[in-house]
């Protein structure tokens, strides 16, 4: 829900970064507020998942411009399981399988980590067991998932409601969620986006990185972005992203074109 008055939680603005000396982001601007959700959308190779791992703090990815102020603190100061600590939370694209770590210490450290730099005391194995069944029914998961290995042999929509379980754990105050939808079928992508819906209040924000319209049924955005080539090309309601499921993203790469050839002072080439 957008209130003009809620504070600021993040604040993109003109974040340029490169990977392998490779430009990809070039020149975010964002600002999300506390009780918004925000969908960003574009095509492949369009720079989202960049921009998620630039504010996880992924060592390979390089700001060369820009800065990221999270509630006024300079985030890309601080290291990732710092960022992690304070309530920014990642859910990756792809989730990792660490074999041989148990789900559920995993999640027990991880939230121990977060309760500390919130004030609150650490859970013991028993305790924390108490407070993960709770949310085990927010994701619909079995608990046979939490004596397993991280990730390991979990199927690609168990990997994304175990991201969602991790999130209702570490209760984040900014969660992104990069194509937490993809791979999904549709039993499962309401689950994980009806967690979504569930785990969003007036005091978070959500930034969904999403494909597709049809998570966008399930849990309604603030604001659409479209990111063409390293940045926000245009932003508007639940419409836009409606219009580019009509459309498709034909009318981005002439926008793109255009801003191009003005940056570089010449008249535009017709594409398409
Ligand atoms: P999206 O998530 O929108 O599909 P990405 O952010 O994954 O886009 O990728 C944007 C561009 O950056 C792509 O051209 C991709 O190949 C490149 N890129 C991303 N990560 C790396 C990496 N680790 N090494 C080399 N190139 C990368
Ligand atoms: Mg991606």
């Amino acid at each position: 829900m957008i209130r003009s008055d809620a504070p600021i939680l993040l604040e993109i603005c003109d974040l340029h970064a490169c990977v392998e000396h490779k430009a990809i982001l070039k020149g975010v601007n964002l600002t999300i507020r506390a009780g918004e959700i925000h969908a960003v959308m574009g095509r492949n190779g369009s720079g989202k998942s960049t921009l998620s791992k630039v504010l996880a703090g992924h060592p390979a990815y390089q700001v060369t411009a820009g800065t990221v102020r999270y509630r006024g603190e300079n985030l890309l100061d601080l290291p990732p399981e710092q960022r992690a600590r304070i309530g920014l939370f990642l859910g990756f694209q792809y989730p990792i399988e660490i074999p041989g770590v148990s789900n559920l210490e995993f999640l027990r450290v991880a939230t121990n980590a977060r309760r500390l730099e919130m004030g609150d005391e650490e859970l013991d194995t028993f305790a924390f067991e108490d407070v993960v069944r709770d949310k085990l029914a927010v994701v619909q998961m079995d608990p046979a998932f939490l004596e397993r290995s991280v990730n390991e042999g979990f199927s690609g929509g168990e990997k994304k409601r175990n991201e969602i379980l991790q999130m209702a754990l570490l209760d984040p105050l900014v969660a992104i969620l990069d194509e937490t939808d993809s791979g999904l079928d549709i039993d499962a992508l309401r689950i994980v986006a009806g967690g979504v819906n569930h785990l969003a209040t007036a005091e978070n924000a959500t930034l969904l990185i999403t494909h597709y319209q049809r998570l966008l049924d399930v849990i309604t955005p603030d604001y659409v972005h479209v990111m063409a080539a390293g940045r926000i090309l245009r932003t508007g309601g639940k419409e836009l992203a409606l219009e580019l499921e009509e459309r498709g993203y034909d009318w981005v790469d002439q926008e793109l074109a255009v801003l191009e050839a003005a940056a570089q002072g010449r008249t535009p080439v017709e594409v398409g």
